[in-house]
This record gives structure tokens, sequence and C-alpha cells, in this order.
């Protein structure tokens, strides 16, 4: 009898994992900014602007490669807040009935108010900035000795290996974003190790990082920058980052067409 063979199926996955523009902006909700992102603090002030008046927002799942990133980010951030559940601070969701429990922003319940469960799962307290108009999702606040914001990074081997002595600049605005909007004094950058996902002491790097008066400072001017540019649109629109809508920048701007043409003048 002939034996069956087996066929190796070699998709050409270049193709498929084509990388697309990550666009990871400000969004609008219930008229709050919402900051959230590692490049937040990348963003051209006029591209976010027009981003909101003209809906362009939420267009970084074009490709399979993002979406993997995405999901591979996702599952190492639940798994992060999972482990260190019982010393954070937050929202708690009850796995099997999926009520969230009345009282926000506390420690872990032993059981759940409605069902008795102890599955309880931590969701992110949403904090406001009433007077500035943002909001923010901190990955977690821990309470250990003191209370501190936790921004959870996956981040590649070679890019863990390479961080040295600091976390990366982005990273390090967005979490005084988060020290801003939760009052907090300090907080920890925590980098997760894709191509080491046992999830060892090895696979981590947390970097402490306090609060920078100067920096937050400066991003208050950023947003009072967007905020009226959006509010009072299009009569304060920031002015152009890009020398010229060739630049790498513009590119891979979504808002590129709308900002060099200003037909919405
Ligand atoms: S093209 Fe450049 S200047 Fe214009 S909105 Fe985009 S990033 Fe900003
Ligand atoms: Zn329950």
């Amino acid at each position: 009898m002939e034996r069956a063979s087996i066929e190796t199926i070699t998709p050409d996955f270049a193709d498929r994992f084509k990388k697309s523009v990550v666009i990871e902006d400000v969004v609008l909700e219930d008229g709050y900014l919402v900051f959230s992102g590692g490049r937040l603090w990348d963003t051209c002030s006029r591209s976010a602007v027009l981003h909101h008046k003209f809906n362009l927002l939420r267009e970084y799942c074009k490709s399979s490669y993002i979406a993997w990133l995405f999901a591979l980010g996702r599952g190492v951030h639940n798994a992060m807040q999972e482990m260190f559940s019982d010393d954070a601070i937050g929202d708690w969701l009850c796995d099997i009935c999926n009520e969230f429990q009345p009282e926000l922003f506390i420690r872990k319940p032993f059981y759940c108010a409605f069902c008795g469960s102890n599955r309880l799962v931590y969701r992110e307290h949403r904090f406001l900035n009433t007077l500035l108009g943002i909001s923010g999702h901190p990955d977690q606040i821990l309470e250990f000795d003191n209370r501190y914001v936790i921004e959870y990074k996956s981040i590649s081997k070679k890019g863990f290996n390479e961080l040295e002595g600091r976390p990366l600049e982005n990273a390090e605005k967005q979490i005084q974003t988060y020290i801003d909007l939760t009052d907090l004094k300090e907080g920890y950058i925590v980098y997760i190790n894709k191509g080491d996902l046992e999830l060892l002491s090895r696979s981590m790097k947390w970097f402490k990082v306090v609060r920078d008066e100067v920096e937050i400072l400066r991003q208050h001017n950023i947003i009072a920058l967007y905020r009226a540019g959006i509010d009072s649109f299009p009569d304060n629109v920031p002015s152009r980052t890009c020398v010229n809508p060739k630049s790498k920048r513009a590119k891979n701007c979504s808002a590129r067409d709308l900002c060099w043409s200003e037909s919405w003048k």
C-alpha cells in the first residue's frame, strides 16, 4: 500500500505580513481626549487635529502583521496584569457573571459581589483630568511599599537586549502622562522580551521613573494646542511639522492629503 505523502504548505508569509502604518493617536471619548499608545507624543499636533475632525482614526489593523503584533502585545499585557493582580488597585470584572464589581479602583476582592465566584480579572481604571479634558487608562497601579503607575511594553529580543540604563524616550513621556493623570509620584516601565515568553524575571526589565514637572508642563502645552485646534476648527489648526509632503513622516501620515491641500479651510 502506498503511503500518503505529507506536503509542506509554504505560503508566502512576506506578502501576508506586509507592514502597514500604525496610527496610534489621541481619540475623543465623551469629549475627553483619550491618551494611550507608546508613540503618543510623537504625533504631529496638526495630524491629531485633522484625524479628529475627519474621523481618520483607528486604521492601524490594516495588515495581518499589525494584527499579529497587537494580539501578542495584548496577550503579554493581560498575563502581566494577572501576574501582579494581588498587588494591584483597579476595577475588577467577574469572569463568571461578567459584572464589574460595584466599587471601582480598589484592591482585588476575594469574591464577586454578585455571584460569589473568585475569578476576578483586572481592568484598567479610567482616570480623568477634567481641567485639561483628557483621560487615560494606565496599564496597572501597583501597591508595594508605595503606589506606582505601571506601563507594560512588549519588545523584540533585539530591542530588549539593547535596553540599558533607561527606558525608551517615548515610554518615559507616556508614563509621565499617567503619573500626572493619577497624581502619583513614581512609576515603572516594564519591558517584556517577546523572544523569551516564559515570563521569568530574566524576561523582564523594570525601570523606575519619577515625576518630571518640566515634561508634564510641556505635555500640557501640547494638549492645549490639540484642544484649541479641535474646539475652534479650522481657525487654530497647528502648523505643519513636515518640510514637504514627500518627507518620510508625511508619507506615513494618513492626514497628509488633507494637510497639504487645506481643502477644509
Ligand atoms: S503630513 Fe506631516 S505636517 Fe501634515 S499632518 Fe501629517 S505629519 Fe503633520
Ligand atoms: Zn460574578
